[in-house]
């Protein structure tokens, strides 16, 4: 078994008034907190932030963003500054494959919001993967590695653990169509971590958090969680029902 600690977020993307986040977090929060030996992250819509930064503190739930610009302050009408994030949040989630899609997000905005979570002291959790088409043409190791090199150049050996990779394959997200364990595994194994290595060393890409993310359920998350190179999941669809959601983290918990 290695060291890693498992970590579970919950990704509730563009979902839930300020009320009805309130709502959601009251029904899981305590079963949350009863949960042990995994780091458990909520990353609620921008405006319940503040809310949850309140209702959340003193517990083990750590607090996240889904976004967040890379400039410190300006006219950047929309955008929230990496200090804005830190006001309330201690992770970060960076290069979202919907904000890539939808957002003309480029690895290398992804790299510089990348440099600015370690400026402001945020856990990224950064996430890569291909879309169907690339899949399906077998192109999924030259896209991740891609991915991983290019968002992660110039960071440093210091730095690097800290960070958190999500490997995300576009055509398992919202689809229902999770990748089974053992590819996600084999992806994680000979593409993220091994270009992890080149661009770290061993003992550094042994140390980084790959999650699973893509339709994982209460039903599918231990297939994930028991292969070895898969740390956690990132969760959308399923972390928007307490008990999904809460199931999904015991089932990650050592
Ligand atoms: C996600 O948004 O990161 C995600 C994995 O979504 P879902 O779990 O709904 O596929």
């Amino acid at each position: 078994m290695n060291h890693r600690k498992p970590l579970v977020a919950g990704n509730w993307k563009m979902n839930k008034t300020v009320a009805e986040a309130r709502d959601l977090v009251a029904s899981m929060s305590s079963p949350l907190r009863a949960i042990t030996g995994v780091e458990k992250v909520l990353c609620p819509p921008f405006t319940s932030l503040s809310t949850f930064a309140m209702l959340l503190a003193g517990t083990d739930i750590g607090l996240g963003a889904q976004n967040m610009h890379w400039e410190e302050k300006g006219a950047f009408t929309g955008e929230l500054a990496p200090n804005m994030v830190k006001e309330f949040c201690s992770y970060i989630i960076i290069g979202h494959s919907e904000r890539r899609a939808y957002f003309g997000e480029t690895d290398e905005h992804v790299n510089r919001k990348l440099h600015a979570a370690q400026k402001a002291d945020l856990t990224p959790i950064v996430c890569v993967g291909e879309t169907l088409d690339q899949y399906e043409s077998g192109l999924t190791s030259e896209v991740v590695r891609r991915q991983i090199n290019a968002s992660l150049a110039g960071m440093d050996s210091v730095f690097a653990p800290r960070i958190v990779v999500a490997y995300e394959p576009v055509w398992a997200i919202g689809t229902g169509k999770a990748s089974s364990g053992e590819n996600a595994n084999a992806v994680v194994k000979q593409m993220i971590r091994s270009a992890l290595t080149e661009l770290f060393n061993e003992k550094i890409a042994q140390s980084i958090r790959v999650l699973y993310g893509g339709s994982v359920t209460a039903s599918n998350a231990a297939e994930f969680f028991s292969q070895p190179e898969i740390d956690g999941a990132l969760v959308g669809g399923a972390s928007l029902k307490a008990d999904e959601f809460v199931a999904i983290t015991k089932s990650a918990a050592r």
